[in-house]
């Protein structure tokens, strides 16, 4: 039986004020939120916030902005369901619950010194971009950045204005490929394991950082061993149904494991031999 440690404010929920709302994509939404009096949501990249409206219920999703951005804190909902598709119909200044920052995120400290390979299919440049924008603003502690984005096609892709500031960084090396392509797209076409044979990093001082749609990862991972990535140096953020957050309800538990307390980060190395892990 696990051992609950659990601190009142992890069930606290604070009102969180919708600052600005844009549509990002026909199904896509990104929301900046306040919390009271401006505190600060104090997370790591890679964390989430359990988000809720009164009266139709709550939902996971991971804080998209850096935690270097103090004041508010960014989130881009995808509107498959009953909470996402409530969000979507919120307007700037109406109020949503949050509570957390929950879970482990990417092990920041660790990739101090290293080089650090970003690897987004979809919706998982939400939580990378977290990661990415706090190594750019803490740039001279990392080593070489390299990012690979991968979606269906060009309508697809989130957050392009930003992309497209980290294509003209010297200090980022950005390849985006979609699985089908527009008249205009002028990036690769392919699946986005087309991209891994082609980066130049050295293994041992590289971490290779995974999050996409289930199907992605044990494909992208067999690149990444080819390249001599060693496991424990392979992260990726699983996502599972989710209730609590708390490790109490157990609705994400993957075998010993809970994907909202041990995760949603793991390396490859301790969850390879979980058959339902990946
Ligand atoms: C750690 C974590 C971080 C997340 N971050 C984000 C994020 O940044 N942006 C975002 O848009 N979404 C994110 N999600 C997914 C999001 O939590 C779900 O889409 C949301 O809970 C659906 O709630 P709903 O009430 O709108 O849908 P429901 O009405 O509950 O369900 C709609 C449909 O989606 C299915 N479904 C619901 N939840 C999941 C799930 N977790 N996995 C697979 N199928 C599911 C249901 O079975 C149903 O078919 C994250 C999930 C986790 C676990």
């Amino acid at each position: 039986m696990k051992k609950l440690t659990l601190k009142d404010s992890e069930y606290e929920i604070k009102k969180g004020k919708i600052l600005r709302v844009r549509k990002m994509t026909a199904i896509e939404t990104f929301f900046e939120i306040a919390l009271p009096g401006g505190e600060s949501l104090d997370h790591e990249p890679g964390q989430f916030v359990e988000v809720s409206l009164f009266g139709v219920g709550e939902a996971p999703i991971s804080v998209t902005s850096s935690p270097t951005k103090r004041g508010s804190f960014e989130l881009a909902v995808r509107n498959v369901g009953k909470v996402t598709g409530a969000l979507h119909k919120l307007k700037e200044g109406d109020e949503v619950g949050i509570r957390g920052p929950f879970g482990k995120g990417f092990p920041v400290r660790i990739f101090e010194g290293n080089d650090l390979l970003c690897v987004a299919g979809g919706l998982g440049i939400v939580p990378l971009r977290s990661l990415i924008n706090y190594v750019i603003d803490n740039r001279r502690d990392f080593g070489k950045v390299e990012i690979l984005l991968g979606c269906k096609t060009p309508k697809d892709m989130l957050f392009n204005e930003e992309v497209d500031e980290w294509n003209k960084r010297l200090d980022v090396k950005l390849n985006c490929t979609v699985d089908k392509a527009d008249p205009d797209w002028k990036g690769n076409v392919g699946l986005i394991t087309s991209l891994i044979p082609g980066i130049n990093l050295k293994p041992e001082r590289t971490f290779a950082v995974v999050v996409g749609p289930p199907i992605m990862y044990k494909f992208v991972i067999k690149e990444l061993l080819k390249k001599e990535i060693p496991e424990r140096h392979i992260l990726v953020s699983l996502e599972r149904h989710m209730k609590c957050g708390l490790g109490k309800c157990g609705h994400c538990q993957i075998n010993n494991f809970y994907c909202c307390q041990d995760g949603p980060v793991f390396s490859y190395d301790k969850i390879k031999n979980i058959p339902e892990a990946l």
